[in-house]
Parts: structure tokens; sequence; C-alpha cells
């Protein structure tokens, strides 16, 4: 069984990646997985093969490279008004972690939200690294 990690929040430089990601993608939505460096979210990785649409986010699961550490995912809803999770994002956020992102139109610092893998909102710290 994988353990799960206690993660007390994200590298400021790693959300500011994800929201410059998202808004590259614009108007398609960005969908990742990420991954932790102790209890800190450092990375995201893009997945071959993720299925993209304006209506859900698809992660192919037998992409996930091997050794993946996955904390959760991250993935751009393109419409301001939908923060909350689809039911097809609480499927995908049952299989990849605990921390998901959800960024949303016009991803600023303050356009995204994190919920956990039922789909409630929780709380992620954003932490300044050297
Ligand atoms: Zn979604």
């Amino acid at each position: 069984m994988r353990k799960v990690k206690k993660i007390v929040g994200i590298a400021k430089g790693t959300l500011d990646f994800i929201l410059e990601a998202c808004k590259s993608n614009h108007p398609r939505e960005f969908i990742g997985i990420l991954s932790a460096e102790g209890e800190l979210i450092t990375d995201v990785f893009f997945l071959p093969g993720t299925i993209s649409s304006d209506e859900s986010a698809i992660i192919r699961m037998d992409m996930m490279p091997m050794g993946l550490c996955s904390v959760g995912s991250v993935h751009s809803h393109p419409h301001p008004a939908a923060t909350r999770p689809s039911e097809q994002d609480l499927l995908m956020f049952s299989k990849t972690g605990e921390y998901h992102i959800i960024t949303f139109f016009p991803y600023t610092e303050h356009n995204w939200r994190c919920y956990n893998s039922k789909g409630e909102e929780r709380e992620l710290g954003i932490v300044e690294r050297d």
C-alpha cells in the first residue's frame, strides 16, 4: 500500500509555473500530476496521452512513470465560474492522491483552489524557497 505523505504546501515557483502553463494552454485544459519533495509539492509532470477538452480531463494511469510518487493532480477550468470539481474530476482525484489543484481563468495567483480526494476544499500553503 502506498504511504500517504503529509503535505504542508506548494513551492511558490511550482505554483507560478502551473499558472503560466494554464495560461498558455487556454482555452484548452491543462492537466498534470503533482509530486512532492518531503512535505512540499515541488514538481508537476505532464503525462503523455492525457486527454483534455473543455468538458473534462482524463489521466491515463498506465502512462504514469514508474517510481513517480504522486501526491495529487492539477488541472485548469477554462470557464471562470467552474471552480468546483466535476464528476469526472472526482474519479481522477480518487486515483491520484490527496491534493488536487483546480485553476480557473484568468489564472492569477488568486484563481485556484485545492481539494482533497473527495472533492472537499482544503488549505494549501504557498512556500517561498531560495
Ligand atoms: Zn475539472
